[in-house]
C-alpha cells in the first residue's frame, strides 16, 4: 500500500503497527493507517492516540516500529442473548458498505458479519428479532453477476424453508435493484418477507445510514409482507425508511441517503417505530418457497440515443437471445436501427422496448415509427424499468424461447413489475 519514498522510510513497519515518526526535532506516535491508492508516495498517515489522523511528509524523517498490529478487535464480541419470544430472522451478507467497516485498530476494511458483531454495532436489532447471520460473499455490488443472484436466491429459499420468519439481504447499493428484482422473479410461491438493505455511508461514519436501515429491514422481515422489497432511508434525515417493491425501485442519486425511489409506483409502506403497509401487497402465508434459478444470460440492455451506431445493435443481434431497448420517449429508435431489429425478429431474438425517461409507460401506437416497431414484433415493456425488463427477459428466456410464450410472459406482471394503470401521484 505504501510506495516509493514512504515505503523506504517505513522499512519493516506495516499498516496497523504502532510507530513513531521522528522529524525536525518532533515526534509523532500512533497507528500506521492505510494510504489511499491515489495518495502520493511522500507521506505516511498515522492515527494519533487522540483519534485524529495526520500525514507526515517523509523527507528527513525516521520511523521506529514500536509494536506490531493488534488482532482485529471484532473477534472479542460476546455471543448476544436473544429473547426466545422474538421471531428468528436470517441476515445474509453479500458485501457493499453495509457489510464492512474500517477496523481502526488495524486500519483494514474487513467484513463485519457475525451476529455478535452486528448486534454490537446495532444493539436495537435484538429488540426486533433473534438474528442469525451468514456471509455468502463479500463483494462490491458492481461485481455482482447473475451467478451471484442464483446463489442468493437459493440461500434465501433455504432459509425461508427452514426456521427463518423472514430474510434480510445486506447488499451494496449500486446494483441492489437488479439483484432484488432477480429474486422477485426467481422466488416462486413466496410466503415470507425478503428484504434488501444497504447503506450509502459506512457504519464508522457519524452520518451513517446503516443502523436505521438495518433496524427497519429487520422490522419488515417480521411483518405481514410476503414480497421481495428494498428498505432504505425515506428522507435524508434519520426519520423513517421506505419500503419499495423490488421490481419498481431504482437508485436515483449517487450519494444521498434517500437515493432509492419507487418509479411508476408508490412505496409499499414506511417504517418508523412500526411498519405501516399501504396499498395492495402479497401477504405472509404458509408453504414451501421455490427458487427457479434458470436464467438466459445472453440478454443485452441497449440504450438508444442520437447518433447510436447500427453496428452496435447488429452485434447484439449476432450474440444475444434477447435485447431490451431503452428507447426514446414513448419507445422509439432512429431509423438506422430498424434493419437490425427486423433481423432480430427473423433470427428469433426477442426485443423488448422500455424508455430512457424511466417514468411513464411506452406507447408505440401513437407515432408511425412506434407502430413500425410493433409490426416488427418488438414487445412493449409497458411501465417496466429498463433494468427490470432486462432481468425479467433473462428469467423468461430461461423458461422458454418460444416467441409467443416469451411475449405473453413479458406482457404479464409476474412480480409487480408492470402496473395496470399509471398513477398520477407516482411521479414526484
Ligand atoms: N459501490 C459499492 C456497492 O454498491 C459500495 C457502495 C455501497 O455499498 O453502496 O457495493
Amino acid at each position: 500500500m505504501y510506495r516509493g519514498e514512504a515505503a523506504k522510510v517505513l522499512g519493516e513497519a506495516r499498516v496497523g503497527d504502532r510507530i513513531r515518526v521522528l522529524k525536525g526535532g518532533r515526534s509523532y506516535e500512533g497507528i500506521l493507517m492505510p494510504r489511499s491508492e491515489l495518495g502520493d508516495d511522500r507521506h505516511v498517515v498515522i492515527k494519533l492516540d487522540n483519534g485524529y489522523n495526520i500525514g507526515v511528509e517523509v523527507s528527513n524523517a525516521r520511523v521506529e516500529r514500536l509494536a506490531p498490529a493488534e488482532e482485529p478487535y471484532s473477534r472479542a464480541f460476546p455471543e448476544p442473548e436473544f429473547s426466545p419470544e422474538k421471531p428468528e430472522i436470517t441476515i445474509l451478507g453479500t458485501g457493499g458498505t453495509i457489510a464492512s467497516k474500517i477496523d481502526y485498530k488495524t486500519g483494514a476494511v474487513h467484513p463485519s458479519f457475525t451476529a455478535a458483531e452486528i448486534i454490537n454495532a446495532v444493539p436495537e436489532l435484538a429488540d426486533v428479532a433473534r438474528v442469525k447471520t451468514k456471509l455468502l460473499f463479500n463483494i462490491l455490488s458492481e461485481n455482482m453477476t447473475p451467478e451471484h443472484w442464483k446463489k442468493i436466491a437459493s440461500e434465501v429459499a433455504k432459509e425461508l424453508n427452514g426456521d427463518a420468519y423472514g430474510v434480510v439481504v445486506a447488499h451494496g447499493t449500486d446494483t441492489m435493484s437488479f439483484t432484488a428484482s432477480a429474486l422477485a422473479f426467481m422466488l416462486k410461491n413466496l410466503t415470507k418477507p425478503v428484504i434488501f438493505v444497504g447503506s450509502q455511508r459506512s457504519s464508522d461514519r457519524p452520518s451513517s445510514d446503516a443502523a436505521l436501515n438495518l433496524i427497519a429491514a429487520a422490522k419488515v422481515a417480521c411483518s405481514e409482507l410476503a414480497e421481495v422489497v428494498v428498505v432504505m432511508h425515506a428522507q435524508s434525515s434519520d426519520t423513517t425508511c421506505a419500503i419499495h417493491r423490488a421490481t419498481k425501485v431504482r437508485k436515483m442519486h449517487s450519494s444521498r441517503r434517500d437515493a432509492f425511489k419507487s418509479i411508476n409506483a408508490l412505496p409499499l409502506g414506511e417504517v418508523g417505530e412500526d411498519v405501516r403497509l399501504f396499498g395492495s401487497y402479497r401477504r405472509r402465508s404458509e408453504g414451501e418457497v421455490y427458487a427457479d434459478t434458470r436464467l438466459e444470460e445472453r440478454v443485452a440492455l441497449f440504450k438508444v440515443y442520437p447518433g447510436v451506431s447500427e453496428e452496435l445493435l447488429e452485434y447484439c443481434v449476432d450474440r444475444y437471445k434477447g435485447i431490451v431497448l431503452e428507447g426514446t420517449g414513448l419507445g422509439h429508435v432512429p431509423e438506422n436501427l430498424l434493419p437490425a431489429i427486423e433481423r432480430a425478429r427473423e433470427e428469433g431474438v426477442a426485443v423488448v422496448m422500455t424508455t430512457t425517461t424511466l417514468y411513464g409507460r411506452v406507447d408505440m401506437k401513437v407515432y408511425s415509427t412506434g407502430r413500425r416497431l410493433l409490426n416488427l414484433g418488438v414487445i412493449p415493456g409497458e411501465d417496466m424499468l429498463p433494468e427490470v425488463a432486462y432481468v425479467k427477459l433473462m428469467h423468461v428466456l430461461g423458461i422458454t424461447q418460444n416467441y409467443e410464450e416469451v411475449r405473453g410472459l413479458m406482457l404479464r406482471s409476474l412480480a409487480g413489475e408492470i402496473t395496470e394503470r399509471s398513477l398520477a401521484d407516482a411521479f414526484y
